[in-house]
């Protein structure tokens, strides 16, 4: 792509952004003084769209009014309000997706269906170094099923030398353990180096050898484009307080293949799952939702669920086409100005990535220290890196000029 170093050049890309007028539609942090500060941290909480808290009111006002009444009337499908908008965001049907629980317990719930091993079949492919969440999970997963860690996981690690997985090793390792594998868990993005999986190609291999595929997107939705049901990908799940934006702790999105909706394997159930005809007549069997709304365990949480409307509007206004083409182009900037005015930083990720930069500084901590106190909000991850994500939705290209300078200006002092 074709950037430049000069500053003029930030302004131009800023004028001509289609997307910038979507900046405030967010509140936006500032420092002491109230200027703003650079926010490069929505890959971990993305920022408070402005219709948030006219929108919680509003909930807030039909429980105040109506009181139970607000169930039957408003809340008992409002769930559903947010199944198109995300199944548009991840190339999904919408009865593949359904939005529940936390990102870590959707996990749980899809592997109590999804990991099935048997003597034969009970390994799971990982990454190395996955987010340990997903970490605690598998193994808590394979413990239940009374295997042994060591001889389940097989993980894919970085070439000797390397940073980075290399995706050949992935297609390898799938050929090489076979028959022996239940299922291939990955991260879509890898939180710690940002690396981008071929998500596609590894559901095709995946499948010729009956491996079950399944994906963390944490760090996907809302950042990159993605065709789930094309790629043939059995279970993802997402959170939705990072890139979009829908708050803190707020519920996850989850997907499932429509080849798996009339499942007759192990569920954990609970009442939200059951047929809609005849849930309230509290039948004593359970007649699962034949789509992934069939996986719901407890009714919906409205008021964590209120900020997820507001963050897909925006999206849904924007589109993810567009979102993700600024998101290369900004990110792609952000790496041209660290190779041309950084030394001695390591750029860990690679050139398939979504809108995250991982940085390696000599004193690394320090440094991030300086430059959360001069304003630049990123993130620090153990043991050595600095993470910076430029958001699409909220910033600018005179942002990342100005948070290169300022890297510039700490690593000088
Ligand atoms: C952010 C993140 C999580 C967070 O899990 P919660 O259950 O939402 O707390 C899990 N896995 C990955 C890969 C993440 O990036």
């Amino acid at each position: 792509m074709n950037y430049s170093p000069l500053k003029t050049f930030a302004n131009r890309e800023d004028e001509n952004d289609q997307l910038s007028e979507f900046r405030n539609d967010f509140f936006y942090p500032k420092n002491s003084e109230g200027e703003n500060l650079i926010y490069f941290c929505g890959n971990s909480l993305g920022l408070q769209p402005k219709s948030v808290p006219s929108l919680i009111k509003k909930e807030l006002q039909v429980w105040e009014n109506d009181g139970v009444k607000g169930q039957e009337n408003r809340w008992i499908d409002y769930h559903e309000r947010l199944t198109e908008p995300s199944a548009n965001l991840v190339g999904a049907k919408p009865s593949e997706v359904v939005i529940m629980n936390a990102l870590t317990v959707n996990i749980h719930l899809l592997l109590v269906s999804f990991y099935r091993p048997t003597k034969k079949r009970f390994k799971i492919i990982i990454e190395k170094d996955a987010f340990p969440s997903d970490q605690y999970a598998i193994d808590s997963q394979i413990n239940f099923h009374g295997f042994d860690k060591k001889e389940a996981i097989i993980e894919i690690e970085p070439r000797i030398g390397e940073k980075i997985i290399n995706e050949e090793d992935i297609s390898n390792t799938i050929k090489k353990h076979g028959d022996e594998v239940a299922l291939i868990y990955l991260g879509g993005i890898n939180y710690y180096t940002g690396q981008l999986f071929d998500m596609k190609s590894i559901s095709l291999v995946a499948k010729k050898y009956n491996i079950i595929v399944g994906f963390n997107l944490a760090h996907c939705a809302g950042n990159v484009e993605l065709s789930l049901h094309e790629w043939g990908v059995d279970f993802a799940s997402w959170c939705t307080y990072k890139y979009l934006c829908a708050g803190p702790g707020a519920p996850s999105g989850v997907f499932i293949h429509e080849d798996h909706h009339k499942w007759i394997g192990p569920r954990f159930s609970g009442w939200w799952g059951h047929d809609k005809k005849t849930r309230f007549q509290m039948p004593s069997d359970f007649n699962p939702i034949k789509t992934a709304e069939g996986w719901q365990i407890s009714n919906a949480p409205i008021l964590g669920m209120v900020p997820i409307i507001a963050s897909l509007n925006i999206y849904n206004l924007a589109g993810m086409k567009k979102i993700r083409e600024k998101g290369v182009r900004l990110t792609g900037y952000l790496e041209f100005l660290i190779n041309h005015f950084l030394s001695n930083v390591l750029i860990l990720t690679p050139k398939r990535k979504g809108s995250q930069i991982s940085i390696v500084i000599e004193k690394g901590k320090i440094v991030f220290d300086t430059l959360m106190e001069k304003g630049l909000v990123c993130d620090w991850r153990e043991p050595d890196v600095i993470r910076l994500a430029p958001h699409p939705l909220f910033n600018t290209y005179k942002e990342v000029f100005n948070s290169v300078q300022l890297i510039k200006k700490v690593l000088d002092e």
